[in-house]
């Protein structure tokens, strides 16, 4: 448990850090795009008036083009890496995981490799639990990419939810978090699998095995974020060859306690 708080306060501390960097770095960012779009207006209204060749006009205005489209690269990342150091309040509401797993997984189907069987085993009457639905999307979005890089020739992705007691005093993955009744989420993958130096570095931030490019090293430690504030544990198992099990326990809403909040326009889509 102690090394489990640890590993939280240093994963919060880099949160924050990545946060502030990227939510600066936006800012510049945005005010580069800015000028670049008037330069590229520039340019072409001194093309359109004679004041230079088209030729060396058309040169510059692919230069620039490069210089846009580094920008927008540039804008995803620190986009990923706000919504990894964001501290946004979340306004968590009862939530039906089964239902969000589907429309997670319609969003997901065709970046799914026609060699990948998706399996889903969703238990029936399964607790509400406590988060947004785009929490659930940004879990599975993150998982089902790392699955799939590890079936590049094919495989099955298991994805199943169960209902599961906890006592509290447990040892393991569980221990830590509060007794009670959580629900639990397991997405399995066929695929490579993890040396133990990887598992043992997977959570880390901007830890990648992934070529330059490819990997931003931050899709576990977003999730592990995100479960995080929703008060949830998440356990990797995997082992060269024999696939990867990432087991996630989510806390489930009190049932019992008063009516959920009538829902909102805002919570009935996807949204941003
Ligand atoms: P990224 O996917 O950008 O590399 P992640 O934080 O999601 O960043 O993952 C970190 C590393 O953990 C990956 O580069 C990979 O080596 C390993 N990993 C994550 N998920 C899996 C998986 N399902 N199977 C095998 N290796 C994985």
């Amino acid at each position: 448990v102690d090394a489990r708080i640890q590993a939280t306060q240093r994963l919060e501390g880099l949160s924050r850090l990545a946060g502030g960097v990227a939510h600066d770095f936006n800012n510049i960012l945005g005010a580069m795009l800015g000028f670049e779009t008037f330069v590229t207006e520039g340019i072409t209204e001194l093309m359109n008036t004679g004041h230079i060749p088209s030729d060396a006009g058309r040169t510059l205005l692919s230069d620039l083009e490069q210089i846009r489209n580094g920008g927008h690269r540039a804008t995803d990342l620190t986009q990923q890496l706000l919504t990894f150091g964001s501290r946004k309040h979340l306004s968590v509401a009862p939530l039906d995981l089964n239902q969000a797993i589907h429309e997670s997984c319609d969003l997901l189907a065709p970046t799914i490799g026609k060699d990948i069987d998706v399996l889903t085993d969703l238990a029936v009457d399964l607790p509400h639990i406590l988060a947004e639905s785009v929490n659930i999307a940004q879990i599975l979005l993150n998982l089902t990419m790392n699955a799939c890089d590890a079936m590049e020739s094919g495989g099955t992705l298991t994805i199943s939810t169960s209902s599961t007691a906890i006592q509290g005093g447990e040892d393991g993955p569980c221990g830590g978090l509060p007794p009670g009744r959580y629900a639990r989420l397991t997405i399995r993958d066929t695929g490579v699998g993890m040396t133990p130096d990887v598992l043992d570095r997977a959570l880390e931030p901007f830890f990648t095995t992934k070529g330059r490019g490819k990997g931003t090293g931050l899709g576990l430690a977003t999730t592990y974020g995100v479960i995080n504030q929703l008060g949830g544990s998440l356990r990797i198992e995997s082992a060269p060859h024999r696939g990867t099990t990432i087991t996630i326990h989510l806390p489930t809403a009190d049932e019992t306690a008063e009516p959920p909040p009538a829902p909102t326009a805002q919570s009935a889509h996807g949204g941003t």
